[in-house]
């Protein structure tokens, strides 16, 4: 495992060039691997919705990873752009040409799945070097083209082997390597490493990513693991029940989340969601927590509602749990930051901080503390937090803090 990490690292830069072949293609013809999805839908047999119609482009040399949980349309979708599946409706453009009838072999793509696809009679060299001979690569270019991808994904004391003696991990290299080897403009990934172990997974992310960069092929990763996301992406498209949610970088997706759903799915530990009520107070407003054991409540300026429209009425708050701090000893007579009481249930500490689960009632919050923080379990204590950096969800589940910001 270790020589994997060390190796990774020293060919980092350039891995991508190398098996990508940057530079074999005629005049930068991978700078027009932009893919259009417009009105793309797909219905499957006896009307189950793998994809409510979605608009997306994805540039030319992005690394887009599409999140979402198990069910969610992903491979639909991927499928969709590879044209291993037809649509039901919705056009897919890679480099200005519509797919409508093109087969996958002349999108000029490669795809990776889960299970990695080896013809298991043939030797790692041959798996290798089948998609250069199916494209007529001239012969005497193969053998070093086949090298040259084993020695970047480290496989080449395996070409000799079949399939069938390989560990998972080393079949999923050898699939990447057929995927790469002929330098394809779009590189389409469907959770290729969820089976690996965390180490190994860690190891080949780092291939992904020496692979991306330099090459300029055009990237889609399908995974449901938000760390896998949000650590590699360019941009997170975030998929639940068939429909796109959103789409943007890993930061705004983290801090902006647009709806409930993203904003739960995306994070861990995950975010924390207080039913509250908005209600005027004199010339004011005011937030009502009555959801907790001590229930709480603290006046809300009119730029911190969360909805300029229909500011009163029932929200949910949402407190990533490092905007979570303990208050003790800091609020001053009459102040107004907001508060929440809760008891320490339990301390974890995972080497670089310590995260306190707490309850109230029947309420649960989580709060990352920092390296050494204060409490003890079985104490109560007074929480609070930064109500600029709030988030606020309406009834429909839309984020609705982010309505008021100009454009
Ligand atoms: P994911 O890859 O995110 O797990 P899928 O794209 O495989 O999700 O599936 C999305 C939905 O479409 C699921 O409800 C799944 O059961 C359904 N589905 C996928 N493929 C087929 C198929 N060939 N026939 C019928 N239903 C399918
Ligand atoms: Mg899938």
């Amino acid at each position: 495992m270790i020589r994997v990490d060390l190796a990774a690292c020293t060919l980092r830069l350039p891995l991508g060039m190398i098996v990508l072949g940057r530079n074999s293609r005629p005049n930068g013809s991978l700078a027009l691997a932009t893919i259009e999805l417009s009105g793309l839908a797909k219905t499957h047999a006896r009307g189950v919705v793998g994809l409510h119609p979605i608009e997306l482009e994805i540039p030319s040399g992005e690394l887009l990873v599409v999140l979402g949980p198990s069910g969610s349309g992903k491979s639909t979708l991927l499928r969709l752009i590879a044209g291993l599946d037809a649509p039901t409706a919705g056009r897919i453009v890679i480099a200005g040409r519509d797919m409508a009838g093109v087969s996958p072999r002349d999108r000029d793509l490669a795809m990776v799945f889960q299970s990695p696809a080896l013809y298991p009679h043939l030797s790692v060299f041959e798996n290798l070097a089948f998609p250069l001979r199916a494209r007529g690569r001239p012969r005497g270019s193969i053998a070093g083209r086949v090298r040259e991808v084993a020695r970047a994904l480290e496989i080449e004391p395996l070409l000799d082997r079949g399939p069938a003696s390989l560990s998972g991990g080393e079949r999923q290299r050898v699939a990447l390597g057929r995927a790469v080897a002929r330098a394809p403009r779009i590189i389409l990934l469907d959770e290729p490493f969820s089976s690996l172990d965390p180490p190994l997974r860690a190891a080949l992310r780092e291939r992904l990513l020496d692979l991306h960069r330099g090459s300029g092929a055009t990237l889609v990763h399908v995974t449901h693991d938000q760390q896998e996301a949000l650590t590699t992406a360019d941009r997170i498209a975030v998929l639940n029940q068939g429909r796109l949610l959103q789409c943007g970088d890993p930061r705004s997706i983290y801090e902006r989340p647009a709806d409930r759903f993203t904003a739960s799915f995306v994070g861990s530990p995950p975010i924390n969601l207080i039913p509250c009520r908005i209600e005027a107070d004199g010339d004011g407003f005011r937030v009502h927590v009555e959801s907790f054991e001590h229930p709480t409540s603290w006046p809300i300026s009119g730029d911190q509602l969360p909805a300029r429209d229909t500011p009163l009425g029932a929200f949910e708050l949402g407190l990533r749990p490092e905007m979570l701090r303990i208050a003790a000893g800091e609020r001053a007579p009459g102040s107004s930051a907001p508060r929440l009481f809760a008891i320490v249930d339990r301390l974890e500490y995972n080497g670089a901080e310590v995260v306190a689960r707490l309850t109230s009632g029947s309420r649960t919050l989580t709060a990352r503390l920092g390296a050494n923080p204060t409490v003890r379990p079985g104490e109560t204590v007074e929480l609070t937090f930064d109500p600029s950096r709030a988030m606020w969800f309406d009834g429909l589940e839309r984020a609705c803090s982010w309505a008021k910001e100009p454009a």
